[in-house]
């Protein structure tokens, strides 16, 4: 039969000695799939590629489909891109799965009963990485949150509670603040918990969701959330469950996915041999379940447990008096090979559900609604001391829009703002068409003609609209 093909990178650092370790258990194992490596990482990078991957390397996960990556440096300075970042991205690999579960008595936790997967949308938010400074004062980022963006991510996290028996998909999301954008997360959240009946769902706001995650992991079990409230708690998660060093990851999309150890590179302990390859491990094991070889996961798994609870421990999660045998790298691996076929006796035997592939129905996209533009909102670099003299010049902008209000970071100023508002050179000023009246495009041309007249520094527009005749723009706190 004709075994699958992946690709591998064993990165920078300790990558190389971990994944050995991997590729020798897998050896062992009898895993039936060929490995095509790839380079990524440090040497790419300071050859002069600033993407940190080559073209060979693109052609062999696009061709493979599935990639195992050993962490790799990042080079300080010189405008090196993040490599995860940009596979993640140009992959399509939407949705990130971290679980953190504890392995209470044998690897120190102040919760043992922990067992949280955290399911991360890993393209959009925040990280759309589209920033601009506008003023000497002001830079801004852009956080983008899509409809398809938002279904995919919540489709898949309630698809993993389902395929892995989960009973509980929470939501954390800050729509307080943030109504428009983490509310279209909340919304698409609570219009797909209604397909799942059999599996509970709540919502949470994130700050409280956060400090109940580090004090009881045990209350939650799927977490679904979007990119960088995903990354912070991710990590957070998996420090409390025993070690960031042992959590894997997978990051999946419809096409490619891609497996790995959550830790970075650690050049501190690289080429000493005493690394932990537990991390990378659990990331493969996820890879195996992927491709569909649940039962050399489970085999790999188990054996991992036997290692861990009969206290053969890497110096990392190495305790005296706890552990019974403090083991390099390699000695680790060997202690895996030799347990292989062997069940825990104190930690729970892993048996991996079949099937294992999760499949999203095509996104379609809904009908246009019905899109109304009702003003403009013109942003201005401008250093005067009273708001009033900013509003009399954009009141001469003679037009069919008429100035409703100002905002200094996003507070009301104008009209009757409160003199203890410390404001910036940065200021949103808004302009509205009176109710019945239809604004056209033309309207904002004009005002930003005259704003050139006036020497009004404007740096730019954001266009206000309804859709169908629901608001779709923030209103200006205090307003
Ligand atoms: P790190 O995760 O590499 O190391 C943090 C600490 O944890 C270090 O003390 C290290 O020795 C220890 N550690 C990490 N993995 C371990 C393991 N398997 N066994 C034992 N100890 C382990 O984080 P860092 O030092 O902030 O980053 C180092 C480099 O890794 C940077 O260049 C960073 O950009 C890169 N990085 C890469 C990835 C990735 O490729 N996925 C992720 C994070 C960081």
């Amino acid at each position: 039969m004709k075994r699958q093909k992946i690709t591998i990178a064993k990165g920078d650092g300790i990558g190389p000695e971990i994944m050995d370790a991997v590729l020798d258990i897998f050896k062992a194992a009898e895993v039936p799939l060929e490995f095509e490596e790839v380079g990524i990482g440090e040497q790419v990078y300071l050859s002069g590629n600033t993407s940190g991957i080559t073209s060979e390397a693109w052609d062999s996960i696009r061709t493979n489909k599935v990639f195992l990556k050993a962490p790799i440096t990042t080079p300080q300075g010189g405008g090196y891109k993040s490599l995860n970042v940009t596979l993640r991205k140009t992959l399509g690999l939407y949705a990130n799965i971290r679980p953190c579960k504890s392995f209470h008595p044998f690897i120190a936790t102040k919760h043992p009963d922990m067992d949280v997967v955290i399911v991360r949308e890993n393209e959009e938010d925040l990280y759309a990485g589209i920033e601009h400074q506008q003023t000497d004062e002001v830079v801004q980022c852009l956080k983008l949150i899509s409809r398809p963006g938002c279904e995919k991510i919540v489709r898949y996290a309630f698809e993993y509670a389902k395929l892995y028996n989960r009973k509980k998909v929470s939501c954390f999301v800050k729509d307080n603040i943030m109504k428009h954008t983490d509310g279209l997360f909340h919304s698409v959240f609570k219009e797909i918990a209604k397909e799942y009946p059999d599996i509970e769902s709540d919502s949470w706001i994130i700050d409280i969701a956060a400090a109940r995650l580090a004090d009881t992991p045990e209350m939650f079990d799927v977490v679904v959330t979007s990119n960088l409230y995903g990354d912070i708690i991710s990590d957070i998660a998996a420090q409390i469950s025993g070690s960031v060093g042992l959590a894997g990851s997978s990051n999946v999309g419809s096409e490619v996915a891609m497996f790995e150890a959550i830790h970075g590179s650690a050049p501190d302990i690289a080429g000493k041999k005493i690394a932990n390859p537990s991390g990378l491990l659990r990331g493969a094991i996820m890879m195996l379940n992927h491709v569909g070889l649940q039962e050399k996961a489970e085999l790999i798994k188990n054996a991992w447990s036997c290692t861990i609870e009969e206290g053969i421990h890497t110096a990392d999660i190495y305790k005296e008096g706890e552990s019974t045998q403090k083991v390099n790298t390699e000695e680790f691996a060997k202690a895996v090979i030799e347990r292989l076929g062997q069940y825990p006796k104190k930690l729970n035997p892993t048996i991996y559900s079949r099937g294992t592939q999760i499949n999203l129905p095509e996104y379609v996209r809904p009908e246009r609604k019905e899109k109304s533009l009702r003003g403009v909102d013109v942003f201005v670099d401008w250093r005067g001391e009273h708001t009033n003299d900013l509003a009399e010049q954009l009141q001469q902008l003679n037009n069919d829009l008429k100035l409703t209000m100002i905002t200094n970071r996003g507070v009301k100023v104008w009209p009757k703002g409160f003199k203890e508002t410390f404001c910036t050179d940065h200021w949103r000023c808004r302009f509205e068409a009176a109710d019945g009246l239809n604004p056209a495009k033309s309207d904002i041309v004009k005002i930003l003609n005259q704003a050139i007249d006036h020497n009004l520094d404007v740096i730019k527009t954001e266009n206000l609209y309804t859709f169908d005749g629901k608001r779709g723009y923030s209103l200006g706190q205090g307003q």
